[in-house]
C-alpha cells in the first residue's frame, strides 16, 4: 500500500516522515517522534518547506497548505525562488553554490541537517539550492554547461 501525507496526499515514499511537498511530519510507529525546535518537548506537526526548521502546532505557520517557519522571508522566498539543484549533501550544495555566486546569481540554500529535531533522522535529506525564478533558467544552463547537473540533481517538477 502507497503511504500518503496525512496533511497534502502527496505520495511518501517508505520511511520517510517529512512530506516533500508540503513539510507535514508523518509519524511512523515505533520511530521517535520529530521534536520542535523551540519546544523540545512537543512533536513537531510540520517543517518549514524552506530551511526545514522543525515545529510543533503553536508554532507552525501555514500558507496555502504548506509549513513556514516564523520568519517571513521563508514564504517570500519559497514563492519567488525556485530550485535549481537538488544536492544529496551540504558538500556538494555548497559546491554548486559557490559555482553560481561565482557567475554572479544570488544563492539561498537551507539545510534541514542543521535542525536539532531533523539532524539524526535517517531518512533522505536533500540541500535544496535555490535561485530567483527569473534567473533559474541561466543558472540551470550555466550548470549544464559545466557538467554539473545530471538526473539524480534535476529539480522536481
Ligand atoms: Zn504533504
Ligand atoms: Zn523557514
Ligand atoms: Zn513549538
Amino acid at each position: 500500500m502507497t503511504r500518503i501525507c496525512r496533511h497534502c496526499s502527496s505520495p511518501l515514499g517508505p520511511g520517510i516522515r517529512l512530506c516533500r511537498a508540503c513539510g507535514a511530519v508523518n509519524d511512523i510507529p515505533d520511530l521517535d517522534w520529530i521534536e520542535c525546535e523551540h519546544h523540545p518537548t512537543e512533536p513537531a506537526v510540520g517543517s518549514c518547506v524552506v530551511c526545514g526548521k522543525p515545529m510543533c502546532g503553536d508554532c507552525a505557520r501555514s500558507a496555502e497548505g504548506l509549513f513556514f517557519c516564523e520568519d517571513p522571508e521563508h514564504r517570500s522566498i519559497f514563492l519567488g525562488w525556485t530550485i535549481v539543484y537538488e544536492a544529496d549533501s551540504v558538500f556538494e550544495a555548497d559546491m554548486i553554490s559557490k559555482n553560481l555566486e561565482q557567475a554572479g546569481f544570488a544563492v539561498r540554500q537551507f539545510d534541514k541537517h542543521r535542525h536539532n529535531g531533523t539532524a539524526w533522522i535517517t531518512e533522505r535529506l536533500g540541500v535544496p539550492v535555490r535561485i530567483q525564478r527569473n534567473r533559474a533558467e541561466e543558472a540551470l544552463q550555466l550548470l549544464r554547461s559545466m557538467r554539473l547537473l545530471d538526473d539524480t540533481n534535476k529539480p522536481e517538477g
